[in-house]
């Protein structure tokens, strides 16, 4: 009989797992088949995004890579792309509830699921996919056309994204005096712990010299629109009030797990899915988590890629019926953050990175490079897998 294994998502986390086991273990064997489903034709690199939604810095295509040429070489017989959502997980009946995007939906039993849907930015932005190519496309045209109409732009979220992003806009437009761009984050320093001091400090420096007007230990309470553009309430740490008027509101506070087709026994409580150490899901081993969707790590591209490349080299032994080895958890601490178009900073275990180093490591092309190989699950950040 025919084993089906489903692999829900086509990011950073399946990309590759979908072609290695493809290659390694589903053509050579008469027994196996893959579904995968995802409602975006498209797989996306969020990596680079910041400059993205700078208006004429960066085309679509180095972010956005159709999956059909991978997926078309495949025999019909051994892989099938479902373009839909799924939206009801039975993980006893072991079968996929799928949204599709034709408007039908779709039951899908399966052998082995893979889930690796992944996180959706917070205020529909469009850092993540949003649901289709399509709707994703449309979402950042706006985004980059309220930012080249505006004359103040304001940049709120102090994380990693934020803070590329107030660096990004306040290269293209506050260091040249162009628009004001503000940069409001709810802590002394931009970025968070495990990032050093040293480092955020260096990344508050760097935006200062941009001329980017920081706004520290402040949190947006409201956003309303209004005839002169977005009204946002803010509050500061003492509780005083202020609201400020800008015409693009750039949101960058926090993602949301994509889970809502899971049983809620099998989520934590921030909703992401409860994975153990050997990357399947608890309480059902027939189940794998891979990516930001999980809760054994947070949400990084290195995490994903670990993640995958363990599940790679250990499918094939669960395929046999033997027992899955333990993954052991990503510790390497390493931070790039690029700052503009030429400077940025970085932190490798406890050690301050240089800012060159940094910027010839991501801030030159955000790895754009490499996007359409790891797309194709040719290759990881750091691993190239061999061609066969
Ligand atoms: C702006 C930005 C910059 C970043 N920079 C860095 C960085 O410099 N370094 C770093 O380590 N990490 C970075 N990250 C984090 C990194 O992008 C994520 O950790 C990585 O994308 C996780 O990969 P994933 O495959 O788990 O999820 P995703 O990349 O979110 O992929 C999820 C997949 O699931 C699909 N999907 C969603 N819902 C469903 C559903 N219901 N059914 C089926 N399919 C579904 C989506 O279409 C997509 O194909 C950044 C993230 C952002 C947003």
């Amino acid at each position: 009989m025919t084993h089906t294994i489903v692999v829900l998502g086509a990011g950073l986390a399946a990309a590759p797992v979908i072609r290695q086991v493809m290659r390694n273990t589903i053509l050579p064997s008469n027994e196996l088949r893959m579904i995968v489903v995802t409602p975006s034709t498209h797989f996306s690199w969020p990596i680079a995004m910041p400059r993205v939604v700078v208006p004429g810095q960066m085309d679509f295509d180095k972010v956005f890579y159709p999956l059909a040429p991978t997926f078309s070489k495949y025999p019909a017989d051994k892989f099938e792309l479902v373009l839909g959502a799924a939206d009801l997980l039975d993980p006893i009946g072991q079968t996929i509830n799928v949204s599709l995007n034709s408007g039908e939906e779709r039951v899908i039993p399966y052998n082995t699921l893979i889930i690796a849907t992944g996180t959706t930015a917070k205020d529909n932005m469009p850092w993540k996919l949003l649901g289709t190519i399509e709707q994703t496309r449309r979402s950042l045209q706006r985004l980059q056309s309220d930012i080249a109409k505006a004359e103040t732009i304001v940049v709120a979220g102090g994380g990693l994204t934020g803070t590329e992003t107030a660096g990004q806009l306040g290269f293209e437009y506050a260091k040249t005096n162009k628009k004001k761009v503000y940069f409001i984050y709810n802590s002394d320093l931009p970025l968070m712990p495990p990032i050093q001091q040293n480092v955020r400090k260096q990344a508050k420096t760097e935006l200062e010299k941009m001329s980017v007007v920081l706004i520290p230990n402040t949190t947006v309470s409201k956003v309303t629109a209004s005839e002169n553009g977005i009204v946002l309430e803010l509050y500061d740490k003492n509780g005083a009030t202020k609201s400020l008027t800008t015409q693009a509101y750039v949101s960058t506070t926090g993602q949301a797990p994509n889970t809502r087709f899971v049983p809620l026994d099998m989520l934590d409580s921030h909703n992401f899915i409860k994975q153990t150490t050997t990357l399947q899901a608890e309480g059902f081993p027939n189940i794998f988590v891979l990516g930001d969707v999980g809760n054994l790590e947070g949400c990084k591209a290195q995490y994903a890629e670990s993640q995958a490349l363990h599940l790679i080299k250990a499918l094939p032994a669960y395929l046999d019926g033997k027992r899955m080895p333990e993954y052991q958890l990503n510790t390497k601490v390493f931070y790039g953050i690029t700052l503009g178009r030429s400077r940025a900073t970085g932190q490798m275990g406890n050690m301050k990175l240089f800012s060159w180093f940094i910027w010839y490591l991501k801030g030159r092309t955000f790895l754009t490079e490499s996007g359409s190989l790891i797309a194709a699950g040719k290759k990881t950040l750091t691993t190239t897998f061999e061609s066969k």
